[in-house]
């Protein structure tokens, strides 16, 4: 590592990063908590097989701190964090691991809530509830909301029919020609809203088993080569896989109008690729924004949950969008610096409030 754990988390803001070892169960986990002036750390955990702990470390830290941008624009009161476990999901799953883990998730006293995120499932955090009432996500049978992926979904689809709506004056996707990269939990339930639209959509996904799955449901999609995605006429690219396929190599090839997709961290430079789309006339609509939707809906377990509320704050996304895309134009500002000048100033002006008495 270039830089030591500290000097990243003075650069990046972060408060706290909790390193977590079990040998019996075999944990190796990383909780990020980036920011707590809006309330407590919410964000998922992520089981991934890193190819250094470095690595683990500063996407731990990269997530973290997206979640209290997350939470910042979505108007929530959480403040943001992520935990990720390092080793392979086909491997190390066990019940003496999530439960070792939700009891270190418990000794933070509330500062950390956890939910699901990439390779963890509603049934990994019932193991974790089993030592912590700090976990959201836990299956409907137990009173939770389940799998946030719906909710993440939806808001995709909400924004990127704002970014539509910016692009050609109109925000019906019918027609129109989408790439969803990553057809998982999220990846499949917004390719569904994308047919039910009339959109022409494109997968692509490494995993044949979730292809199957995807194009045994939905008969009118087209798999395609994820080597050849960038040769392909689209007019919208929804990166629902990992982060970083926004770069230099990929934003010089793209041919597509917007980019509005699930995936975190989708630049791999904000500071570089931002400008660069802005250059290109690509329409980014920010992922912290976008992909809000499974926030609000877990959050919304901690002040009892109502699914249509939860609905009708996932759809203002795209008002948000539009207010973003919006600034962004006024401002001469990449979108994704627009999207981080709003929710820095809630931080500010909340942190203001809570000072006084
Ligand atoms: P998932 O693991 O269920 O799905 C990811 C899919 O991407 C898998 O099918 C995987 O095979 C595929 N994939 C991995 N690498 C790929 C590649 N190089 N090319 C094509 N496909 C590839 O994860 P998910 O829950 O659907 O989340 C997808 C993304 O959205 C992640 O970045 C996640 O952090 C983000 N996200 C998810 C939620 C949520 O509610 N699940 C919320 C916010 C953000």
């Amino acid at each position: 590592m270039q830089q030591s754990v500290f000097e990243h988390m003075q650069q990046m803001g972060h408060e706290q990063i909790v390193f977590c070892h079990d040998p019996n169960s075999g944990l190796n986990a990383i909780i990020g908590i980036h920011n707590t002036t809006l309330g407590p750390a919410l964000g998922g955990t992520r089981l991934w097989n890193y190819n250094t702990h470095e690595e683990a470390i500063i996407d731990a830290l990269r997530l973290s701190r997206g979640m209290t941008y997350k939470a910042a624009i979505s108007g929530l009161n959480l403040g943001g964090g992520k935990a990720v476990i390092i080793g392979d999901a086909s491997k190390i799953k066990s019940e003496a691991l999530w439960r070792r883990y939700g009891k270190f998730v418990n000794s933070l006293n509330g500062k950390y809530i956890t939910a699901e995120d990439v390779n963890t499932s509603a049934k990994d955090m019932e193991y974790i509830s089993m030592e912590t009432d700090f976990v959201t996500g836990v299956p409907e049978y137990m009173g939770g909301s389940g799998d946030p992926s719906p909710f993440t979904a939806y808001g995709v689809f909400t924004g990127m029919k704002a970014a539509a709506k910016k692009a050609w004056g109109t925000d019906s996707l019918s027609g129109k020609k989408v790439l969803v990269q990553g057809v998982g939990h999220v990846g499949q339930y917004l390719v569904g809203h994308l047919v039910e639209e009339g959109a022409k959509v494109y997968i692509t996904d490494i995993s044949e088993n979730k292809i199957k799955q995807t194009t045994e449901k939905f008969h009118s999609i087209e798999v395609v080569d994820g080597n050849k995605i960038w040769d392909m006429d689209i007019d919208i690219y929804a990166p629902c896989a990992l982060g970083a396929t926004v770069n230099t190599a990929s934003i010089g090839k793209m041919k597509c109008p917007v980019i509005a997709g699930a995936a975190n961290n989708q630049l791999e430079d904000e500071n570089i690729h931002g400008p660069m789309l802005i250059e290109k006339g690509i329409i980014y609509v920010p992922d912290f924004l976008i992909n809000a939707g499974g926030l609000i809906n877990v959050g919304a377990e901690l002040d009892g949950y109502n699914r249509e509320r939860v609905t009708g704050n996932v759809e203002k996304i795209y008002d948000r969008t539009l207010e973003i895309l919006e600034l962004s134009g006024n401002e001469k500002i990449h979108t994704q610096a627009a999207a981080m000048k709003i929710a820095e100033k809630r931080l500010k002006d909340i942190a203001n409030v809570k000072a006084r008495l």
